[in-house]
């Protein structure tokens, strides 16, 4: 079997029972990324020379036995808006392209803690703001399924290089579904935590009330193995929670008989792709077969879930946005007369086109006169979102539906109407507005050749059911990964 195929967890099982090492799992990656990254653009930053010293670390302290966890000498990357010591960190956007930090966030530094290899920076829509990666100032990522397509995003490039095998996981982060869709449109498995379970310290906000770091891989286990490194308390992220219980793995069973799993009928109506639909309602099969109680429900609510989270989105992102500014870090305007025209010139410059639509947007809903009409009336459907999660969970163990509405757009398709593409995000981001966990698991292959991927919603910090039903239905399917040793088709 060819090294890269491997999952995360069996390279490590590997590395760690002397058959491979470290080195050459890396090498084997790097020598991936140098033959297909020139077709699908997953990275912004490759560090090779860092990678293969860090391999030989590892390598070292798993000889001497001081790593034995799952992750023990995975090559692994990170989404460019998680801070990386000495190691640059863009967020995709032209206003940080010489930013390099001086410390790393909480979440890289657990995957490097547990032994994890980072080779480098994957590409993402610009501050994550976007469902495509098109938003990048470094350029688009393709589809390795097909390169005419969309990787999707925010997390684009880090799905893409799991896909690509340029990768063997990684991580992204999700304010409104960038795990979780751009892992369907590239048949990866994505996994959104519990808000508060994976410190934020370090990732580069948009959404801070929304925003979480989780991780992106080729299964549910190694999504769990992920997860159980990352799910650590933080005293530098306010927000973060001392979690009692962080056995993900323990949720890798194949048993979800008597499992209550309900499927809002909401998703499942006007909008939705007929291909998903069918693709969900025979994952909902397979799942009753194995002993599951499955059942439609009425969300509701569900329209006002969009308009709510770009609301609130937007205006957390125009406050947190507001410190680049040419002065602290990063781009610098190079004619300017007085301070404020520095500031102008630099903002003007340094951020794309969708970011400047975002902080208009936030800053006018945060406006003295607009504030109660949009931002409050926007931050009351949110409560009103999370009741109506609250009773579902009453009632239900699991939510399952789509992910995303479609398969992965053609390139160039979706800037062109960002409302229309707003609305891909409709199953997607209610589930960072109640704060909740969500993992999308590749399920089928559209008649384009695209992989579809179902969603899995839990109850807050019930993260295992999700791991439980994502499991149960993953053992059923399939191996399904595309073709990239022809070079990128
Ligand atoms: N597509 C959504 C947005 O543009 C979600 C992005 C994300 O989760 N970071 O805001």
């Amino acid at each position: 079997m060819d090294i890269l195929d491997l999952t995360a967890v069996r390279l490590s099982e590997k590395i760690k029972g002397g058959e491979l090492s470290a080195v050459e799992a890396t090498k084997a990656v790097l020598g991936q990324i140098s033959s297909v990254e020139d077709h699908y653009h997953c990275y912004v930053t490759v560090e090779e020379e860092k990678a293969l010293r860090q391999a030989e670390q590892v390598q070292e302290k798993i000889k001497a036995g001081e790593l034995s966890g799952p992750l023990a000498g995975v090559p692994v990357a990170i989404k460019d808006n998680i801070c990386t010591e000495g190691m640059r960190t863009t967020c995709s956007s032209r206003i940080l392209y010489n930013f390099i930090p001086t410390y790393t966030a909480t979440a890289a530094k657990a995957l490097k803690e547990a032994g994890a290899i980072v080779l480098g920076k994957t590409n993402m829509d610009e501050f994550a703001m976007g469902s495509t990666t098109e938003t990048s100032y470094y350029g688009v990522t393709k589809n390795p399924w097909n390169p005419e397509h969309v990787p999707g995003g925010s997390s684009g490039g880090s799905c893409a290089a799991v896909a690509a095998r340029e990768a063997f996981c990684a991580l992204g982060s999700d304010t409104g579904g960038s795990i979780r869709q751009p892992s369907s449109f590239c048949g990866v498995t994505g996994l959104k935590p519990t808000y508060g379970t994976v410190s934020r310290y370090g990732l580069i906000a948009y959404g801070s009330s929304l925003d979480q770091i989780g991780p992106v891989a080729k299964d549910v286990a190694d999504c769990a193995a992920l997860l159980e490194v990352l799910a650590v308390h933080d005293p530098k992220d306010s927000t973060s929670v001392r979690r009692e219980e962080t056995d993900f793995t323990a949720a890798l069973v194949q048993d979800v008989k008597g499992m209550r799993i309900g499927i809002p009928k909401d998703y499942m109506g006007e909008g939705l792709d007929p291909q998903v639909r069918e693709a969900v309602e025979q994952a909902a099969k397979v799942l009753e077969e194995q002993g599951a109680i499955v059942e439609g429900f009425d969300l509701s609510l569900v329209e006002y879930a969009i308009p709510a989270y770009y609301v609130i989105a937007s205006a957390e992102a125009s406050s947190n946005l507001s410190r680049f500014d040419g002065v602290k870090y990063g781009y610098r305007t190079e004619d300017y007369e007085g301070l404020h025209n520095m500031y102008k010139k630099t903002r003007s410059e340094g951020f794309g086109e969708e970011v400047k639509r975002r902080i208009m947007l936030g800053s006018f809903v945060l406006s003295s006169g607009y504030y109660d009409a949009y931002y409050l009336k926007a931050l009351r459907t949110k409560a009103l979102i999370k009741q109506a999660f609250d009773r579902a969970f009453e009632k239900y163990d699991v939510i399952l539906g789509p992910t995303a509405p479609t398969t992965a757009p053609r390139l160039g398709e979706s800037l062109k109407d960002p409302l229309q593409m707003y609305l891909g995000d409709i199953y997607t981001v209610s589930v960072n507005l109640a704060g909740l966990p969500g993992m999308s698991v590749p399920y089928g292959i559209d008649d384009k050749g695209l992989p579809i991927g179902v969603q899995f919603i839990g109850d807050a910090f019930q993260e295992n059911k999700v791991i439980r039903a994502g499991y149960a239905l993953e053992q059923t399917r399939e191996w399904q990964m595309p073709d990239t040793k022809k070079g990128g088709r």
